[in-house]
This record gives structure tokens, C-alpha cells and sequence, in this order.
């Protein structure tokens, strides 16, 4: 055994990780269907105006707006009606003074028209003349061309994170993919001798592979591209043959084996590869986290104790992963609610704490560092910053939903 010396505050683990952590440079060309929520790589500039043509907003009759001047339900004007035309089609023909065409929501304008009528404020008389009721302004219900973008508009700028609308832009400029930066490779590990992989029956001692499960889903949530594989064992040249093969990788995650114990020999593997950035952290449960640069890549070790290993992935994992991939800070959704009853922290580490709302109440649903239902069965987890030894009764506090 090799206790640890001392324990870094998390602020201060934080201020190192966030050293260390650089946003991953690679692009890559993906398919507009595929492209929400990565981040844009390059400056997007319209090459043309978007609408490309001046068109109808409304379904009714295009018009000349000042045929329309004097127009109102008792003595409405009077219009005759020159063909139609739908969206998708070019009017063979201007439109003369006195006269109306009518037209599609989308369709475009014809030459002499200004305005657009709506079908509403119309009927047609008995001599097949257009009636039209209400007068229309020029450019009214009329979608103009570049309206929306104008033709060497930037519209995208590289950093920016793809959402629906920001696809949709990209899709009104004809594009059928986009740069964006490549998103972090990430593999992960367990190690253990008694952790084995599902799909087989357990032998004494052995236990299923729990984390290899939970970390994928943060890391693909966050931004990731996960790699993972089986168990590593609990030997130095197993575990730095696992860590060579991870030659691509930015970040390799490594559960288990990063505590003080004889067997917990991550820190040898890792020490003469790169610079250890930390190496246990004020926090509770997750005091076992070591962080260490190797050369282009990062490996983070984490607990094997399944909640231990998933709350340090909320606290270090997640601001790791979203600064390798070039997201914003992650905001979790928060409810704040009283607490069900007291709570007793260690009042020298930062504590991650697991709660159900029931009845609006925060209750606590912490089992043990050992058990994933102190997780599974919570809704979310309150933090309890170093130096508060208790929350009373009734206290609000913010609780992070998972
Ligand atoms: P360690 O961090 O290697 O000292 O492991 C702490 C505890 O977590 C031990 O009880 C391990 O058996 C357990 N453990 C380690 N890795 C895993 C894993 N991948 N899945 C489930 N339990 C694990
Ligand atoms: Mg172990």
C-alpha cells in the first residue's frame, strides 16, 4: 500500500485539468443529415441570396398595390385575373395595370406585380372580374429576394455548435455536408482480474464489467468517439500494452487500479509514459482519480467502484471531454428543492451526492461507492463544496438531474 500523500482540492485539479486539455484540431467532412450538435470547422458563406427569387408569402393574387389604393368591402376593386401560377413555377408573362394574377404561398413574383393580395380579402364577381376588398401596400406579402441571407453573407462561423436551425441554414445554401472538427477518440478500459465482460457465466470472485458500460454513455453524450474493449488485467505490462494500442486515441479512460492498493498499478504504468497531472483529489466518493499527459494524449484514470467511476465522470470527465471536442461548459438541468432531511459531509472533500425528488423533496439515495443503485435509483446529485460539514432539514438545494 501507498496511501496518498495528500489530496488536491478540485478546484485545483480542475485548474490543472483545464491546463492540460486542448481542443482536438483534426476536421472532417460530414453529411448534413448527420451534422447536428458537431462543431463547425470552417466559415460558411452564402454564394447566392436566400430566397433566390422575390416570391409570394401568401396564397391569393399577385397585384400592382396601387390598383388596390382606393379598395374596401363596400367598393372593392375591380381586377381581371391573368392566369396563375403555382411554387416551382416562372408566370410566362408581366402583369398589366388592372390586372391580378393569381399565385401560391412560394411562388414567385411576376414582373409588374408588387404585392400580394390575400385570398381572404377577396371573392370573385359574377363577371369573373377579382374583387378585391382591402388595399395592399407595395411590398406587402412579398418575401424578398435575400430576404432572409444575402448572397457573401457569413453565416456560420467555425466554433459555433450545429443545432437544427443552424442545419437548416446550411441546407437553404444547397450544402450537402459541412466541415466540422473531428470529435475526440476516446477509449475505454476496466481493469481488474475479477472483472470480466458480459455474456458469460461468473466464476468465484468475478464480477461483470459495469463501468465499461456507463463511461461510453457520458463520452458519446459529451462530444465523444468511443473505442472500448475488455478487461484489462491487473499487471503493469497489461496495462501498458493497453495504453500503446491506444495510439489514436486523445483520451483513454482507465477504470480500476488507480487507488493505493498492491494492485492498483495504473500510476506505474502511466509515470515513466508522461507527466502525472494529478493524482488523487479531494472529492467523495472519487478520491482515486489520476490524470496524466502522454504525450498528444490524456489518459484519465478513474475508480473502479461503479459510483465512485460515474460521479467523477460528472465532475472531471464531462469539462474534460466537452474541452477536447470544443463544447461550451456542460449546464445540467437543476431543481431546487428542500432537502428531505440532514445531510453529514466530510467536511475536508468536495462530496458528490446522489438524491431522489420525491414529493419535491431532495432525498438522499446515497448507498455506497460500491453500489450502482446509489446512482440508478437517484434522479439526480447535489455537490457539497470542501468546509460544509452539514445541510440541515429543509435547506434548498440545487439538485443536478442526470
Ligand atoms: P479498484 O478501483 O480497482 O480498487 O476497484 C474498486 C472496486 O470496484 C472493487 O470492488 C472492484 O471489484 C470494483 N470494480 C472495479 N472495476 C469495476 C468495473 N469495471 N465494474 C464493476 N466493478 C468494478
Ligand atoms: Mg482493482
Amino acid at each position: 500500500m501507498r496511501p496518498f500523500a495528500r489530496t488536491l482540492p478540485l478546484a485545483e485539479a480542475m485548474a490543472r485539468l483545464r491546463a492540460v486539455v486542448r481542443p482536438v484540431q483534426r476536421r472532417e467532412r460530414v453529411p448534413l443529415d448527420s451534422a447536428c450538435g458537431r462543431v463547425v470547422a470552417e466559415t460558411v458563406v452564402s454564394p447566392f441570396d436566400v430566397p433566390p427569387f422575390d416570391r409570394a408569402l401568401m396564397d391569393g393574387y399577385a397585384v400592382r398595390a396601387a390598383d388596390t389604393a382606393l379598395a374596401c368591402p363596400e367598393t372593392p376593386a375591380l381586377l381581371v385575373q391573368a392566369g396563375r401560377v403555382f411554387a416551382g413555377e416562372m408566370a410566362d408573362r408581366a402583369l398589366a395595370p388592372g390586372s391580378c394574377c393569381e399565385i401560391a404561398t412560394g411562388a414567385p413574383m411576376l414582373d409588374g406585380a408588387d404585392a400580394v393580395v390575400m385570398v381572404e380579402d377577396t371573392w370573385r364577381g359574377e363577371n369573373g372580374l377579382i374583387c378585391v376588398r382591402a388595399a395592399v401596400r407595395p411590398g406587402q406579402n412579398v418575401g424578398r429576394r435575400g430576404a432572409d441571407i444575402t448572397s457573401g453573407e457569413t453565416v456560420l462561423e467555425a466554433g459555433v455548435i450545429l443545432t437544427p436551425a443552424r442545419v437548416g441554414v446550411l441546407a437553404a445554401l444547397g450544402r450537402t455536408d459541412v466541415t466540422v472538427y473531428a470529435r475526440p477518440n476516446v477509449l475505454i478500459a476496466s481493469t481488474g482480474n475479477e472483472v470480466v465482460p458480459p455474456g458469460r457465466a461468473l466464476a468465484p470472485g468475478q464480477i461483470f464489467d459495469i463501468n465499461r458500460f456507463t463511461l461510453p454513455a457520458i463520452v458519446a453524450a459529451h462530444g465523444g468517439q468511443v473505442t472500448s474493449r475488455d478487461p484489462i488485467p491487473d499487471n503493469v505490462d497489461a496495462l501498458r500494452e493497453a495504453i500503446d494500442e491506444g495510439a489514436d486515441a486523445d483520451l483513454i479512460i482507465i477504470s480500476g487500479g488507480s487507488s493505493v492498493g498492491e494492485r492498483d498499478l495504473l500510476l506505474d504504468a502511466v509515470r515513466d509514459r508522461g507527466e502525472v497531472v494529478f493524482h488523487g483529489i479531494a472529492v467523495k466518493p472519487g478520491k482515486p482519480a489520476l490524470l496524466a499527459v502522454l504525450g498528444t494524449r490524456l489518459l484519465l484514470g478513474m475508480p473502479g467502484n461503479p459510483t465512485s467511476c460515474l460521479s467523477n465522470a460528472y465532475i472531471l470527465l464531462v469539462p474534460l471531454l466537452r474541452g477536447l471536442a470544443g463544447l461550451p461548459e456542460y449546464r445540467p438541468e437543476t431543481r431546487r428543492v428542500p432537502l428531505a432531511q440532514a445531510i453529514v459531509s466530510a467536511a475536508d472533500r468536495h462530496q458528490f451526492y446522489s438524491v431522489r425528488i420525491e414529493a419535491g423533496r431532495a432525498v438522499p439515495a446515497f448507498k455506497g461507492s460500491g453500489a450502482i443503485t446509489s446512482l440508478s435509483r437517484a434522479d439526480g446529485y447535489i455537490e457539497i463544496p470542501a468546509g460544509t460539514p452539514r445541510i440541515d432539514e429543509g435547506t434548498l438545494v440545487d439538485v443536478k438531474l442526470f
